[in-house]
């Protein structure tokens, strides 16, 4: 089969590589339809995450039919067209039956790396590195998946791949965001980041019941879908943040901060070039918290920052201090995906939510390095890449961003 390979620091390439096989009598493998490029893909690329081998496959964003169950799959039958959770639950242990399925005891098969950075080691993931498992990613056409009756979700008729794919992830991932935020009638949320996350975090803070989201970015089209979905938006190249914020709040500041950023964010200042030297050493710190920071200098006294972006290691200058004598609360976390299935399905199907306003393009999986560069760079307005690992590049125009965007004031 064709996958998409992790070959070394900003090196990935389309290989044929052997079909997955049945492990366990628990596992299914899954003829990929439609796979995304996730934001912490870029992560894996660009060499923050430590673990990756060369010929590893990516991608934790993939959905598709399944074409074969082990012995002990008893509710997942082959031919159900199903989307894949990003993390894995084993259904079983302590966390899982908690619902809390993204720090699963069972589903990581070599954690002792995991426990050496971070304590414990969380759920595997697909197509994440050795830390979350080792996983064969879903950036191909076919994937082993592991405890298919615990993971595997069906997927309501009549709904398309594109409606569907993102529940995967980053749907949820956002919904988690503003459930963290502990959002109360009347409350203003600050979403830093209108990537994929970001956006979603801003309909779903919505739904939630905020009554005002501000957004804050610096690409004119991010900035122009969340204010399609319904949020005030901050560009921080041309406006301080900080003031703004505490001027569209009257002064007390956002109820709510969420860092839809993460580790690479584009800082600006002392603080920007100060993390964007140390993190090129992959040691010194491998963070560049510029979003995490900004979001404890923002939120209101007694508020809450609530963390989606990816971190994975060490990080400097936290503002501990205002965090502290704020009495602000902090939410993080990997998505406990499962949980908010039942739940984002329901508001797609009723319309509440359109999840594909944010693909801004389609391209075979055969032209997925060119798409991890276009998404990387945001070159032709790229938000999200969605990939098809069946097309034939040769008969295949890929989609620009002007055929997929919705008019700005539509
Ligand atoms: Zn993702
Ligand atoms: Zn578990």
């Amino acid at each position: 089969m064709k996958a998409l390979i992790w070959q070394g620091i900003n090196r990935v390439s389309v290989e044929n590589v052997p079909d997955p096989e049945l492990i366990q009598p628990t596992d299914a493998v899954v003829r990929v339809t439609a796979t995304a490029i996730c934001g912490s893909d870029l992560h894996l690329v660009d060499g923050y995450v430590p673990s990756m081998a060369p010929g590893d496959i990516l991608g934790h964003e993939f959905m598709g039919e399944v074409v074969e169950v082990g012995s002990d799959v008893k509710r997942i039958k082959v031919g159900d067209r199903v989307i894949v959770p990003f993390p894995i639950s084993c259904g079983k242990c302590w966390y899982c039956q908690r619902g809390e399925t993204s720090l699963c005891d069972n589903s990581n098969p070599n954690p002792k790396l995991a426990e050496a950075l971070w304590g414990y080691s969380p759920a595997g993931i697909y197509g994440y590195s050795h830390i979350t498992g080792g996983y064969a990613g879903g950036q191909a056409q076919f994937v082993r998946t592991a405890f298919a009756d615990e993971n595997l979700y069906k997927v309501p008729e009549g709904l398309t791949d594109d409606q569907v794919l993102f529940l995967t992830d980053i749907f949820p991932t956002g919904y988690m965001a503003a459930e963290n935020c502990n959002i109360e009638p009347g409350d203003t949320v600050a979403v830093f980041g209108c990537g994929p996350v970001g956006l979603f975090t801003i309909m779903s803070a919505f739904l939630l019941g905020a009554e005002r989201v501000i957004a804050i970015d610096r690409f004119p089209e991010r900035l122009d879908l969340a204010r399609q979905c319904g949020a005030e938006t901050i560009n921080y190249e041309e406006t301080e943040v900080f003031e703004a914020l505490k001027f569209m709040t009257g002064g007390r500041g956002p109820d709510s901060v969420v860092d839809a950023v993460g580790l690479e964010a584009h800082g600006t200042g002392v603080g920007g070039v100060y993390d964007a030297v140390k993190q090129t050493t992959r040691v010194a710190e491998t963070e560049r918290p510029h979003a995490f920071r900004a979001a404890i200098m923002a939120c209101r006294k007694g508020g809450t920052v609530s963390v989606p972006g990816v971190y994975g290691g060490l990080a400097d200058k936290i503002p501990l201090g205002a965090f502290v004598n704020k009495g602000l609360t902090l939410h993080t976390g990997q998505t406990h995906v499962h949980r908010y299935l039942d739940r984002l399905t329901d508001h797609i199907v009723r319309g509440d939510v359109d999840p594909t306003v944010i693909i801004t393009h389609r391209m075979p999986l055969d032209e997925a390095p060119e798409a991890y560069k276009l998404f990387k760079h945001k070159h032709d307005n790229c938000i999200k890449c969605v990939l098809d690992p069946w097309a034939d590049p040769k008969d295949h125009a890929p989609m620009k961003a002007s055929e997929a965007m919705p008019q700005a004031n539509d």
